[in-house]
């Protein structure tokens, strides 16, 4: 495929919703195209090889047919059309019904693939009751399709109470993978992805979120961390008081989309170069883990000893707790912290 046909199927800004909108020719045309590939592409046995299961042998009764009473977790784009998958097509097409976090933007997308579905919402303020009414439906036997707006259901999105909901009673639930914007930003991070950590949104309440940022501070491993643009500078100034400028960071914004872009910097880099420009689009940072402790004494010059204090106590440790595991981390005695913090 040429890159050009692969930009065309980008959604440029978020959106599926812009590309569907914009003409009824290309969803048609594309819905056909969608509709061939579900059906003779990935799931013809002549272009499966031993590397992939074949469409008899999967889930669920060995096909990929949609049972009925299962919940199917359908992961759907991040930003480019091109990206949902033949098999979460065939979900689509043939659950049931379709809950959906935001019933117009899946019909915009069930437009586009020429889908037509009886739909129901399920989002973060109906989730109970809406939630309660979908387990009855799968006790009754029907098969559901959950969509969120974009990326895998029931990561930093709904999906996961109606998921423990099904495991407690027994319901089958099925996920089909997909697009995702934390292991997307991870892959092109180049941070070290043998080991990660998932922080998805940072706490909003100030003493959980100087709490998660002291973690942060010390955690060794990767952390994958999602951001709205709005609060991007923020949370980058605040990342740098809690780890120093010189940690290494992966700004990846717009992913899958026409304005992609992947920064590979430091949080001083990071803060400088968001006070030129204002953070606009979606935003994934990855954040580099802290060097290991046998290594890290003197990077805690970058932090004051009184906030380096502050970090402990925001964490619920006594001042004098506080002191003791400052001296440790930069390796001097609690005199020279009571010291600096009287000057
Ligand atoms: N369930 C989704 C997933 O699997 O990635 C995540 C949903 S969460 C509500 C939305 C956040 O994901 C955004 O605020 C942003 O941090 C990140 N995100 C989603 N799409 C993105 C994209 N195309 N590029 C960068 N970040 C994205």
């Amino acid at each position: 495929m040429n890159g050009d046909t692969e930009k065309n199927r980008t959604v440029k800004d978020a959106d599926i919703d812009k590309n569907n909108a914009s003409s009824n020719d290309t969803n048609s045309a594309s819905a056909e195209k969608f509709a061939d590939n579900a059906d003779a592409d990935i799931l013809s046995d002549d272009v499966l090889s031993a590397d992939f299961i074949s469409a008899r042998d999967t889930v669920s009764g060995g096909a990929n047919d949609v049972c009925g009473g299962t919940l199917y977790l359908v992961s759907t784009p991040i930003g480019n059309l091109a990206d949902l998958s033949s098999r979460a097509i065939k979900v689509l097409r043939e659950a049931d019904f379709i809950a959906a976090e935001d019933t117009r933007r899946t019909g915009r997308l069930l437009a586009a693939i020429g889908v037509k579905r009886p739909m129901t919402s399920y989002h973060e303020h109906n989730k109970k009751e809406s939630g309660e009414r979908i387990i009855k439906r799968l006790e009754a036997g029907e098969s559901c399709a959950l969509c969120t707006d974009a990326g895998v259901p029931g990561i930093s999105d709904p999906g996961a109470d109606l998921v423990a909901a099904c495991a407690e009673r027994g319901i089958p639930v099925v996920c089909i993978p997909g697009p995702c914007a934390a292991i997307t930003a991870l892959a092109v991070s180049g941070a070290d992805t043998r080991r990660f950590i998932f922080e998805g949104f940072l706490p909003a309440e100030a003493k959980q979120r100087q709490s998660r940022l002291a973690e942060l501070s010390r955690e060794e491993r990767t952390a994958v961390i999602y951001e709205a643009p709005h609060r991007l500078k923020k949370t980058l100034s605040e990342l740098r008081s809690a780890c120093g400028g010189g940690r290494k960071i992966t700004i990846c914004r717009e992913l899958t989309k026409l304005n992609e872009e992947v920064i590979h910097t430091d949080l001083d880099g990071a803060i400088s170069l968001y006070s030129e420009r204002e953070p606009r689009g979606e935003f994934v940072l990855v954040l580099h883990g802290a060097e290991s402790k046998e290594t890290s004494v003197s990077d805690w010059s970058c932090v004051t000893v009184a906030e380096h204090v502050a970090l402990y106590e925001a964490e619920g440790m006594s001042r004098m707790d506080a002191i003791k595991a400052v001296a440790r981390d930069r390796g001097v005695s609690k005199g020279v912290i009571y010291k600096e913090l009287l000057k």
